[in-house]
């Protein structure tokens, strides 16, 4: 492993345009779960109530199991060391952007600027009839659902349910960055999920070394990963850290 990482630090030296593409892997540590797998939140939670169509037609019965999965339970997640390595890369000019498939904000409090949100924001919520954007602190979420003030519409969490469309800058700025990258660093992802997976696929065609960090295997790893890292996130970052600043 020693020897993978050093080639992997030179790697990112040389590189003139790294970007990092997350995935929900890069918060377990921050205690997060997964969406599948063994303790993955579609083993406790019923997807539908993240289906836009059925939203729509039952938004108070969705909102008290949204309450419970993104403001009960994610509330106390704080950024793990890995999404802090990430914001010192882009502090020291070693990375441009981090995409991330993640709604939990976490790139963004642990001070990456540059972050391309691909399926929105947890932190967010909108008015779907006069598209007013609240931050979710502005509510206590004893009273579900929450309103819009202007309005008294339903608010919507600004990320993408099941059904929705891609944020259309996140999704160009996502592509432009990756035909530009010369290294992509993908941190816990199945790729299972289009079109986000297409992120990675896409930098690797334009040339992009592809460098993986994840305790397992992906859809990745035997398509386009060229060095695979094995293992948790925080401590591959950790270590890549000691080598790379
Ligand atoms: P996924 O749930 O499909 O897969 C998670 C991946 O992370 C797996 O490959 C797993 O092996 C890996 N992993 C687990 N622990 C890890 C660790 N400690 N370090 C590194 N990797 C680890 O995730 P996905 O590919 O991001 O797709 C799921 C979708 O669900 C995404 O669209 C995402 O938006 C959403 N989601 C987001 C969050 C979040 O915001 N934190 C949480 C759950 C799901």
């Amino acid at each position: 492993m020693d020897n993978i990482l050093k080639q992997t630090v030179e790697i990112l030296r040389k590189s003139n345009y790294t970007i990092a593409f997350t995935g929900a892997g890069i918060s377990v540590e921050s205690g997060i779960p997964p969406f599948r797998g063994e303790h993955g939140l579609w083993n406790k939670y019923n997807p539908e109530v993240l289906d836009l169509g059925y939203y729509l037609d039952h938004a108070e019965e969705c909102w008290v199991y949204i309450r419970e999965i993104f403001y009960d339970f994610f509330a106390d997640a704080h950024p793990n060391p890995a999404h802090l390595v990430l914001a010192e890369m882009e502090q020291k000019g070693l990375l441009k952007s981090v995409i991330t498939q993640n709604i939990d904000n976490l790139h963004i409090e642990a001070g990456n600027k540059v972050v391309h949100e691909f399926h929105g924001n947890s932190k967010k919520l909108k008015c779907l009839k006069c598209g007013k954007v609240y931050a979710a602190n502005e509510f206590d979420f004893k009273n579900i659902p929450p309103r819009c003030k202007i309005d008294n519409e339903i608010l919507k969490p600004d990320f993408i349910f099941f059904g929705e469309g891609i944020p259309a800058n996140a999704y160009s700025n996502s592509f432009a960055d990756a035909e530009k990258a010369e290294v992509c660093i993908i941190i816990g992802s199945t790729g299972e999920v289009t079109p986000a997976s297409y992120v990675p696929r896409t930098a690797k065609q334009a040339g992009a070394t592809i460098i993986e960090i994840n305790p397992e295997e992906s859809s990745f790893t035997h398509a386009v990963t060229d060095i695979h890292l094995k293992g948790k996130a925080s401590e591959i970052m950790t270590k890549l850290a000691k080598e790379l600043f």
